[in-house]
């Protein structure tokens, strides 16, 4: 049987570490830190992790500045904004929640927030520090799970991380990650062929597909440690993308769901902005 990992005590002892870092850095610099986070819309998954996000600023002493705006705005005006907060010399980290309505150009907009300011780590310029191997702001949830891993002792280097989703946002940068801690890196979508095959050679499986119960107990290797991004809205519940009890049979290790990946994702993007806020401290020779 698994270990089951608990995602609420890494996510509080991340946090603690943050929150002693950023009351460190206010008593140096004498101001607070600042993230300025940007919705537009009513979607109430969305509403609901600006929520938390904000709480958990609050939380480790990082001041927040939040926007709501319509669904029905137009780029242009989203574009002004974020062009504002990306000038502002008194915001040092600017979230835009995704996914932004249909109308609006989700990379566009990602790439008006300055590479120091990107606390989520989606422009172009980080993604492309990322993959040249660069310091870079790298994106939450993919660091939330290289964070998991090392905090339960597991090895990676020479291991095969398969990782099944190849998203902007979490299955590209979780990649990248996995390779640079020397992974032999396999990458699996829609079009794949024999995904259970090679779900079944992986060391580490990382399911980011977004579809409930996808990865069965079957499509596992005895001893794997088994990574479940997936958060699935089902009439029973949050759901992973990977089916627990099955898996968890044959795993060693598996992130469950609620209570995993997600809360990591969280404590991460606090990490982030205090990063935001120290490189533009040495940016500007403070
Ligand atoms: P996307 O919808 O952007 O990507 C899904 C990926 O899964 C695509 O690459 C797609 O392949 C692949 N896929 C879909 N169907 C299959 C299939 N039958 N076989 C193999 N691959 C398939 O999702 P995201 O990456 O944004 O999110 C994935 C999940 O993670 C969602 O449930 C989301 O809610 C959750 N999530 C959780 C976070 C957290 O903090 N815990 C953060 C972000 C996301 P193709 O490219 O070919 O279409």
């Amino acid at each position: 049987m698994a270990v089951i990992f608990d995602g609420k005590a890494l996510c509080q002892r991340v946090k603690d570490d943050v929150k002693a870092k950023v009351a460190e850095f206010s008593a140096a610099s004498g101001r607070k830190i600042k993230l300025a986070v940007v919705l537009v819309g009513e979607n109430p998954a969305s509403r609901v992790y600006v929520k938390n996000k904000i709480k958990a600023a609050e939380y480790v002493g990082i001041e927040s500045l939040s926007f709501n705006l319509p669904e029905t705005t137009q780029e242009a005006e989203v574009a002004e904004l974020v062009k504002s907060l990306a000038e502002d010399d008194g915001v040092d980290a600017v979230l835009v929640q995704l996914p932004l309505p249909e109308h609006i150009n989700e990379q566009r907009i990602l790439d008006l927030i300055p590479p120091e300011k990107d606390v989520d780590g989606f422009s172009d310029i980080n993604v492309g520090k990322l993959t040249l191997g660069k310091p870079c702001i790298a994106a939450c949830t993919p660091s939330g799970i290289i964070e998991i891993l090392k905090s339960a002792g597991i090895t990676l280097q020479g291991k095969h991380a398969v990782i099944v989703g190849r998203s902007n946002i979490v299955g590209k940068p979780v990649a990248l990650l996995l390779l640079r801690e020397n992974c032999t890196v396999t990458i699996c979508h829609s079009k794949t062929k024999n995904l259970a095959e090679i779900c079944r050679s992986a060391d580490i499986l990382v399911a980011a597909v977004g579809r409930a119960g996808f990865i069965t107990g079957d499509m596992i290797k005895e001893g794997a440690a088994v990574i479940d991004v997936g958060i699935n809205r089902t009439e029973n519940g949050l759901k992973g993308d990977v089916e627990f009890e099955s898996a968890a049979k044959k795993a060693s290790f598996i992130t469950p769901v609620p209570g995993g990946v997600g809360p990591m994702t969280i404590a991460m993007l606090m990490k982030n902005a205090y990063i935001c806020a120290e490189r533009r401290n040495e940016k500007n020779g403070l």
